[in-house]
């Protein structure tokens, strides 16, 4: 799936193809979503979309009170690089809310278009896919609305409603795969992990001349540490830190094979995932019987 993006008045003479890779049908199934479209996507999508109106009042709020006055427009840094309209955060919610008036509002049944309202259709699903696969989640445009509308909670819930007929981006559905295989986002296997550790352990002695530990799977720990899996392969100065901080202080510490990441990609996803990638959290320090856990981006 492709789009072509206009020029950007910032960045003129630049044009660029984005690809939003659809997820491959075994990190669906990895996941428990459909592996592919569902055949009824339309009504499927509808009722999703009305138990989260019902679940998240907050949901139901932002799509009644949008005022379009614009003081969100130009906050978006997707709609400062790329200069298409459609990242404007009040256009990117503008394209949940006219699906909304369709089907859960008086005016929207009766008038349709001449209420601003629009029909779920293949064109849509596509837009929906290209434009909330470009929002990050990140809140900033919130900060700027008069209503306190949060674009992010918008982009959240299209997600869910996408992943639950089946369409969602490969990059996403692969790293909650991975979590769910290999404990962590990156998809380090625990022998990986462990050699990283002791290979990290060698590094501090070279350094300080002490015998620094880097603890794996250890039960009785205090704290169970659980860090983005980039600083045991790729930021190591972090993991360095963590485990200097934790040898100063007298604290006993270790990291768990079985959930060893910080990042929670179910967020990008739906809610289920985030809930069930967050528990492995749980999971880990009751096995382990640690007292407190760390836990970081
Ligand atoms: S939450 Fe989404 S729409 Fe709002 S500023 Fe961040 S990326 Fe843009
Ligand atoms: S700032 Fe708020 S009310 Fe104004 S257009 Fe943006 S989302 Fe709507």
């Amino acid at each position: 799936m492709s789009f072509k993006l206009p020029v950007s008045p910032l960045q003129e003479n630049v044009t660029a193809d984005l690809h939003c890779y659809p997820a491959k049908a075994k990190d669906m199934n990895a996941i428990a979503l459909p592996a592919t479209r569902v055949k009824d996507w339309k009504r499927q999508a509808i009722a999703k979309f009305d138990e989260l109106l019902h679940k998240y009042r907050s949901l139901q709020v932002y799509m009644d009170i949008c005022a379009r006055c614009g003081a969100c427009a130009d906050k978006c840094q997707f709609y400062i690089g790329t200069g298409d309209p459609k990242n404007m955060p009040v256009a990117r919610a503008e394209l949940l809310r006219k699906v909304y008036r369709r089907y859960f509002t008086p005016e929207g049944k009766l008038l349709g278009r001449l209420a601003d309202a629009e029909d779920l259709t293949e064109e849509v699903l596509q837009e929906w896919y290209t434009y909330f696969y470009q929002c990050s989640e990140c809140r900033r445009c919130s900060v700027f609305c008069p209503y306190g509308i949060d674009t992010a909670e918008i982009t959240m819930a299209a997600r869910e409603i996408m992943s639950s007929i089946g369409v969602a981006t490969k990059y996403v559905t692969e790293v909650v795969a991975k979590v769910y295989e290999r404990g962590n986002n990156l998809g380090i296997p625990a022998p990986a992990w462990l050699d990283n550790c002791q290979f990290l352990e060698d590094e501090l002695k070279e350094e300080t001349g002490k015998d620094i530990h880097l603890p794996v799977d250890m039960e009785g720990a205090d704290v169970l540490l659980v860090p983005p899996s980039a600083d045991n392969f790729a930021n190591t100065d972090t993991m360095l830190g963590y485990a200097k901080m934790f040898h100063a202080a007298g604290i006993s510490w270790t990291t768990s094979t079985y959930c060893n990441e910080g990042g929670n990609f179910g967020l990008f996803l739906n809610y289920r995932n985030l809930k069930k990638v967050n528990q492995r959290i749980l999971h880990a320090a009751k096995t382990l019987k640690v007292r407190q856990v760390v836990w970081g981006e």
